[in-house]
């Protein structure tokens, strides 16, 4: 097979909205490469991006939602950063000509989701928020070449930094060298069986920068949507149910029609994620149909404002007029990633990390409803900013990662162990039955090293926290101090020692409730 070669100041991994806003910050100063490789969850989005941008509301008031939706492990910086910086990234992709919703008089439309106590979610085209972002800043970015490829490995000197990529398009290899590569490549959806996320959501990103020696953080912390369309398939992509339905008068029943979440949370169906995924979860089981009910039927006009939820209920014969939805939990998003400062940068010199497949500490234990979209919006023009500032050192060394290679059979078997024992309630028996079956699987398929990485890392956290919820969390738990994973010298994913004085604060904290939020 050819290899062709390129070279470029900054290649960035990923054309979702993290991606391409990297891409469109870099674009007047750089050269800059965008490759990717399929559909990412961007174009997906649904309810639409946060920002405090109306005289009843503020950006604290933002930040507060999510520090209480995020059990309280957010990093208030990172929070700062994303409630203040949103509504000046949202205004500029607006003047990049993103067409959102708005009322006859021309304000914007706001819509209320779960943990927010404003209504400040935008939208486009009702419920299409994604492809009306990925429209836009594709739009934005068409001078800035790309490139199809699937990204399987990164350039790296023996020193440890990255200078590029390793690439496999339909033409052959291609090797790209680069002062900075960026990791825009989205979250871990196909790591589990039951997902929301395209086919293409498959933690590859996170596997790269494990091989590259870069440290990940938060793993543990996997979202569950709780509302996604029970299609009775066994698996695989479920299509979501926007959190926004609830926002306009949508009800959980369960299975005899009774509110779900009458009595379970202040915030009633609009409680934060994880505790209403949960409580799905619990009745879902406590039937054995595997779904309980949304009542979606006294929204106004519900078809016209929901068009993409109507078109999956009406490809599984149901009408979101006039039928109760069956509902259920499905892996949604990863709060936790690779580890990364204000700017994008992670531990390992020339890698950047940015959008979901980021850990900034933004999203803490779970993550506030439409606040990804606006994380890769301002996160991405941040990492931009660093870049145009500066750029790492080159490097002109040959040396590369161990490349990725596909097990599908592996693939399969990791799946069913994380649906098992590493979904909404975990438990220490059920962890280490998972690491036992994973640990020989590790090797360099991405979905089995991923899924290790996440096993280690939520067995690392003994109590609940978020949206990792163990059934045997001790009962008065202090907090673990957030949970780190590297590779070890054997190429196993390893939770990593706490800094000193890490454990020392977490020592001192015990864990709100969950009412708390
Ligand atoms: C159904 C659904 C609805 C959602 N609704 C909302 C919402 O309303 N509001 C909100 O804020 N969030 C929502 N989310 C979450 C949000 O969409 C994602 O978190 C966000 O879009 C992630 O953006 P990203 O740019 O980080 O990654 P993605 O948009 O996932 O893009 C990843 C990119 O990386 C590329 N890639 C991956 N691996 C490789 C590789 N090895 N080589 C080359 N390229 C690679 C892919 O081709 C893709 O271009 C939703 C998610 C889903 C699935």
């Amino acid at each position: 097979m050819s290899t062709r070669d390129l070279e470029v100041d900054v290649v960035v991994v990923g054309a979702g909205v993290a991606g391409l806003s990297t891409a469109l910050g870099l674009a007047r100063t750089r050269d800059v490469l965008v490759v990717s490789d399929g559909e990412g969850s961007t174009g997906w989005a649904q309810g639409g991006i946060a920002a405090a941008s109306t005289p009843d509301d503020s950006p604290a008031l933002h930040a507060a939602d999510t520090r209480a939706a995020g059990d309280d492990w957010c990093d208030p910086r990172a929070v700062d950063r994303l409630v203040e910086e949103g509504p000046l990234r949202l205004a500029e992709l607006v003047a990049a000509g993103a067409r959102l919703d708005r009322e006859p008089d021309g304000r914007l439309s706001r819509s209320l989701e779960g943990g927010h106590h404003r209504r400040r979610v935008v939208h486009a085209s009702g419920d299409a928020t994604g492809a009306e972002v990925a429209r836009a800043l594709s739009a934005a970015t068409a001078e800035v070449p790309r490139l199809s490829a699937r990204v399987v490995g990164l350039l790296q000197s023996a020193s440890g930094a990255v200078a590029g990529l390793i690439c496999r398009s339909s033409d052959g290899l291609v090797r790209v060298r680069a002062r900075a590569v960026v990791l825009a490549t989205g979250g871990l959806g196909h790591v589990y069986g039951a997902t929301t996320n395209p086919a293409g959501v498959r933690g590859e990103g996170l596997a790269l920068a494990l091989l590259a020696g870069a440290t990940l953080s938060d793993l543990e912390l996997v979202q569950f949507h709780p509302t996604a369309l029970h299609t009775g398939a066994a698996g695989g992509q479920l299509p979501l149910v926007t959190e926004a339905l609830r926002g306009e008068g949508a009800r959980l029943l369960d299975l005899s029609g009774a509110p779900l979440m009458a009595g379970r949370h202040r915030l009633g169906d609009l409680a934060p994620r994880d505790v209403v995924a949960r409580e799905v979860h619990r009745a879902a089981r406590r039937t054995g149909s595997g779904h309980v009910w949304l009542d979606a039927r006294a929204v106004p006009d519900v078809v016209r404002r929901f068009p993409t939820v109507a078109a999956s209920c009406a490809t599984h014969g149901l009408d979101l007029a006039a039928d109760l939805l069956p509902v259920t939990p499905a892996q949604h998003f990863l709060c936790g990633g690779v580890t990364t400062d204000g700017w994008g940068a992670t531990d390992v010199p020339g890698l950047y990390a940015v959008g979901e497949v980021a850990a900034t500490g933004v999203h803490g234990g779970n993550r506030l409803a439409s606040n990804s979209l606006l994380e890769g919006l301002v996160y991405g023009a941040r990492v931009a900013a660093g870049l145009v500032l500066e750029l790492p050192p080159a490097d002109s060394s040959d040396g590369s990662t161990p490349l990725l290679v596909d097990s599908p059979s592996v693939a399969e078997t990791v799946r069913g162990v994380m649906d098992a024992h590493v979904g909404i309630v975990r438990s220490g028996g059920g962890l280490a039955e998972a690491a036992s079956v994973l640990r020989p699987l590790v090797g360099r398929d991405p979905v089995a090293l991923v899924g290790a990485a996440v096993v280690a890392a939520a067995a690392a956290r003994p109590e609940s926290l978020g949206c990792h919820f163990r059934s045997d969390s001790p009962a008065a738990a202090g907090r673990t101090p957030r949970v780190r994973v590297r590779l070890d010298d054997s190429g196993e994913p390893s939770v990593l020692a706490p800094p000193a004085s890490a454990s020392a604060a977490a020592q001192a904290s015990t864990s709100p409730s969950v009412s708390a939020a």
